[in-house]
């Protein structure tokens, strides 16, 4: 039988559509570069981006092109979002806070022909620009009249760009499965992969995401993605916002503990980002003696999320826990722990320990997870093993690569290690590179880290495994204290080892002034195990 639905592509422009024609007056609200705080609608962002689109057409970007973007979370980032796919074009996510040769190489390998970059940032890409051929033209998102002087081929400010722009433009039209964005991962082994994005996989990402059992988003919120755009697709909230007409409010660059919760105090329901920005915020809202009045819930992913976050979140400040886990390669999301009628019928106590997990995916992500032999084990929340992902925002390919990113059956390997309980619930207990393998038994180290952010003196922990004449590899712990001194380690491993097995108890503490992050703000075990390797740090049973 002939199909006789209609035709209607899943292209991101109809979100912002959508939300200019059904929410044009919900708030977007967005801190700038200077401080000022600006406040805008989406009516006024889509007729922004139809702008950016008509200028970029203009000025001879055709369907295809890349733009780089490098920009924080702000108001005008999110009309160049839609105003460059709506010329046809595609948007690459730029992480300020990449190595030199990192951003080179994917500007480069990219082909990015135009940069469109925050005024603030623009050093970054001076330093850079000579070694990036390809890029013909860069915007500078400021006024006219506070352009910085600058090195940069055929630069102008935004708002020139915007006084040559017509509302009134047609988005290029275009196929669902055309390309939309660029992010890649941070390479911290190798040389960073680039995911593609399509209109396509982005819609239906959203849609997914802004489920009850997910966000439960809808146009009653107003959600600050404190989380920045160019990271992991900025976790999609600058699709799904709109999607359902939620308001947003944009924090800018200052990620100061201060700005941010002067920002949630502008009547933020639901905000997002990595545990490290809310345990620097929780300390503040300690030592301050802050409350959060419209808060209700808090997207923590990207790394795990310590039960004494989730704990002081929920039982201090009354705002409710989401610990999600997802990839860059999964648009991002993979799952969110929301309560399922079995978990909300547990006691307190046993609810906190379902949270510590990441929870259960949406429709449109499926899990599984395998033994060495690549087969499927028990769902029991205890065995772990590699944990495997399909789904209609995953990724297939990384740009330019010869050879699929799945296998035969389109399972991509996340190079996590979790279990998954009877319930579905996924616990990610380590990256697989990670893992500390102590006598052929594997620790999960984030399990330890978690345990030791619990101790009252400690700031940061990070567990590793260290040569061990007997048992291959031995945990040990490396500490930021909250002083900046050494504090009790056996107070420290004491405190662990209440939470684990006996045998994974760490076996020593190593005290370090900081620990190194990642260009996401993850700790960088990479670096971690150069660092205890130029203290020449031996395991104790070797001395
Ligand atoms: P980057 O490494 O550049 O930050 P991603 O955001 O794509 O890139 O990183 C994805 C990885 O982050 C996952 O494979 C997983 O190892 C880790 N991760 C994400 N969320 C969680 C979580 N809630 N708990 C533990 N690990 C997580």
């Amino acid at each position: 039988m002939d199909n006789l639905m209609q035709d209607f592509p899943l292209r991101v422009t109809n979100i912002i559509d959508h939300a200019a024609k059904y929410h044009p007056n919900r708030k977007i609200i967005s801190k700038d570069t200077s401080g000022k705080i600006i406040e805008t609608n989406y009516n006024q962002i889509r007729k922004n981006s139809l702008k950016v689109s008509s200028a970029l057409n203009d000025m001879g970007i055709k369907k295809g092109d890349v733009i780089g973007v490098m920009a924080w979370n702000n108001h005008r980032h999110l009309e160049v979002w839609y105003g460059i796919p709506g010329a046809g074009a595609i948007n690459h996510n730029l992480n300020p806070r990449l190595f030199s040769e990192q951003l080179i190489y994917i500007i480069n390998h990219a082909e990015d022909k135009m940069l469109i970059i925050d005024s603030d940032l623009v050093p970054v890409i001076e330093k850079i620009i000579d070694q990036c051929p390809l890029v013909k033209a860069c915007v500078i998102l400021c006024d006219e009249n506070v352009l910085p002087e600058n090195n940069l081929p055929n630069a102008i400010s935004y708002e020139k760009l915007l006084s040559t722009g017509n509302e009134n433009f047609s988005w290029i039209k275009g196929e669902e499965t055309d390309a939309c964005g660029i992010c890649y991962t941070s390479g911290t082994t190798g040389n960073p992969k680039g995911v593609v994005y399509t209109h396509r996989s982005n819609t239906l990402h959203a849609l997914t995401q802004a489920a009850p059992d997910m966000l439960n988003l809808s146009s009653q919120d107003s959600i600050m993605p404190v989380v920045p755009l160019f990271h992991a697709n900025g976790w999609s909230i600058a699709y799904t916002a709109p999607l359902v007409g939620a308001s947003i409010i944009f924090p800018g660059g200052d990620m100061s503990p201060k700005s941010l919760y002067e920002m949630l105090e502008k009547g933020v329901t639901i905000t997002a980002a990595v545990p490290t920005v809310w345990l620097l915020l929780l300390s503040f809202l300690e030592n301050e003696k802050r409350t959060l009045s419209s808060l209700k819930r808090v997207v923590i992913g990207g790394s795990s999320c310590p039960r004494s976050v989730i704990e002081d979140f929920q039982n201090k400040y009354g705002v409710r826990v989401l610990h999600a886990w997802g990839m860059t390669e999964l648009s991002p999301l993979g799952t969110i722990c929301s309560f399922k009628p079995e978990v909300e019928r547990l006691d307190d106590k046993e609810k906190l320990n379902v949270q510590e997990t990441t929870g259960h995916p949406p429709f449109g992500v499926d899990l599984k997870i395998t033994d060495d032999n690549q087969t499927e084990i028990a769902w029991d929340g205890e065995t772990q093993g590699d944990l495997w992902c399909k789904g209609v925002a995953v990724v297939k390919r990384y740009l330019k690569m010869e050879e699929d990113a799945v296998d035969d059956e389109s399972w991509f390997n996340t190079g996590d290690v979790a279990t998954i309980d009877s319930n579905g619930y996924m616990r990610i207990t380590d990256r697989s590179k990670d893992v500390i393998k102590s006598g052929g038994e594997w620790i999960s180290s984030i399990d330890l880290e978690n345990a030791a952010v619990g101790h009252p003196d400690v700031a940061e922990a990070a567990a590793v495994g260290v040569p061990h004449p007997k048992w291959d590899e031995r945990p040990i712990l490396v500490i930021v204290t909250k002083d900046g001194k050494e504090a009790d380690k056996n107070s420290i491993i004491d405190h662990v080892a209440n939470k684990i097995a006996k045998w994974q108890k760490p076996d020593d503490v190593l005290f370090v002034p900081e620990i190194p992050h990642t260009a996401t703000g993850k700790i960088s075990k990479l670096e971690l195990r150069k660092v205890i390797s130029e203290l020449n740090y031996k395991h104790p049973d070797t001395h």
